[in-house]
């Protein structure tokens, strides 16, 4: 255990978190299940897409060759000589201006190398007629254009969003070989707490950040496992933690980490024998944040202040649940933004502040979100973002640039590149 708090820059934290990390294993995982887990293994084009030539209108199959020289002045008519949906293959073989009327997504029927839009001809019975040539090939959707047969479409680390769910299916993967979600504890603790269902007595309050985080991880695709609200009791949390790390990848507990009289989950960490990789950050707010690992657990030690607790949990848990995952981007994706107010507080140590990111015509602009102290739990739901001003600076103006962590997004980065 590390005796003396000593503050280490957020960036050393986060790599401290991720070189713990290990890859979880690997299940196959229903189609209809496999939105937001991390591909295991790269998507390869069991076919060409589409599988056939085929007509991207509805129209008329015709030879380009008979449709030389057709002009406004001097229209050539064509003779349909078959009637196709997308499904049906027509048995005819389109011979000297002749055509198939065809419709979106019918293969192209044989001798037929062209396609006149339905809104390109003048109907007749069942003659048509154009005026203007087609090229060879002219509005016609060939095959493996989209993909090639063999071809990696999405590589593995790839979260499964809407369009990989697609290509899934598109070549008939009814599974998918995904990471298997961490297992995660989650405690609150703190004598103060009543649960969300309690009525408020004095000195109490009801517990957010379980919910809260609840619903962090849930934003990932990962359940958590309720191990309830705690009070301040070292022994009573000793046998809860210990019980857990045995049981799952990962045990969340949100208050007792900083260096009051009831702080007890530093004792906790020392009798679980756990070896902190930090216990105080140069960051605000959550410089207590704590991360410990003991028997392949990572304990994630949050402060109990809420936004404290929101912010450790998007720095730290995170990224290290994603990368457990294979997740190639593992790290909240950052922007540039325009200050829209003065922010004139100085910043002795990195600043996370809850904030709204807006993007309009001129450019983006982001602002904090109310009421900013760590122990806010309305700029969490204000806001969509942080702003993070570094440290050892002060006198932030309206229409300075500043760096901005977008939260909520699926798409993440491969790198922290912040300090
Ligand atoms: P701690 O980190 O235990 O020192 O708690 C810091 C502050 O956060 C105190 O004001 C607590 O009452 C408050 N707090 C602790 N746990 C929670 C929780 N689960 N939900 C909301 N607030 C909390
Ligand atoms: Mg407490």
């Amino acid at each position: 255990m590390v005796e003396k708090r000593q503050p280490i820059p957020v960036k050393e934290a986060i790599e401290r978190v991720m070189k713990r990390v290990t890859h979880l294993s690997k299940e196959m995982v229903p189609l209809e299940e496999a939105y937001g887990r991390i591909l295991a293994e790269p998507v390869r084009a069991s076919h060409h897409v589409p599988p056939f030539d085929r007509s991207p209108y509805d129209g008329f199959a015709v030879r380009s060759v008979d449709t030389k020289g057709a002009s406004g002045d001097s229209r050539l008519s064509f003779r349909v000589i078959d009637h196709i949906g997308a499904g049906s293959v027509s048995t005819c073989t389109v011979g000297a201006r002749e055509a198939v009327r065809i419709m979106t997504g019918a293969p192209l029927p044989d001798g037929a190398d062209a396609i006149v839009m339905l809104e390109q001809t003048v109907i007749t019975g069942d003659r048509f007629t154009i005026r203007k040539p087609f090229e060879p090939l002219e509005n016609v959707s060939l095959k493996g254009e989209d993909a090639q047969e063999g071809e990696i479409i999405v590589e593995a680390g790839t979260f499964i969003h809407p369009g990989v769910i697609a290509v899934l299916a598109t070549f008939g993967y009814g599974q998918v070989k995904a990471a298997k979600k961490p297992v995660v504890g989650l405690l609150a603790t703190g004598t103060e707490l009543v649960d969300v269902s309690e009525p408020l007595e004095p000195g109490k309050i009801r517990n957010s950040n379980g919910p809260m985080i609840a619903a962090q991880l849930a934003r990932m695709g990962i359940g958590c496992r309720l191990l309830g609200s705690l009070p301040d009791d070292e022994d009573a949390c000793f046998e809860l933690v210990k019980k857990a790390v045995d049981e799952c990848d990962a045990v969340i507990t949100t208050g007792g980490v900083s260096v009051g009289d009831f702080d007890f989950l530093p004792a906790v960490y020392a009798r679980l024998g756990a070896d902190v990789l930090f216990n105080k950050v140069q960051m605000r707010p959550g410089s207590v944040t704590t991360v410990a690992y003991a028997h392949n657990t990572f304990l994630f030690g949050l402060s109990g202040n809420p936004s404290a607790c929101f912010v450790g949990f998007e720095l730290f848990a995170r990224p290290a649940f994603l990368a457990m995952m294979g997740n190639e981007k593992p790290f909240l994706p950052y922007e540039k933004a325009v200050l829209d107010v003065d922010f004139p507080k100085p910043n002795p140590f990195n600043r996370f502040i809850r904030a709204v990111y807006k993007s309009t015509p001129s450019g983006s602009l982001v602002l904090p979100a109310g009421f900013n102290k760590s122990n806010s739990v309305t700029s969490i739901a204000r806001g969509n973002a942080f702003i993070v001003l570094p440290g050892g600076t002060r006198g932030f103006q309206k229409g300075d640039e500043v760096d901005v962590l977008i939260i909520g997004s699926e798409e993440g980065v491969s790198s922290w590149e912040l300090n």
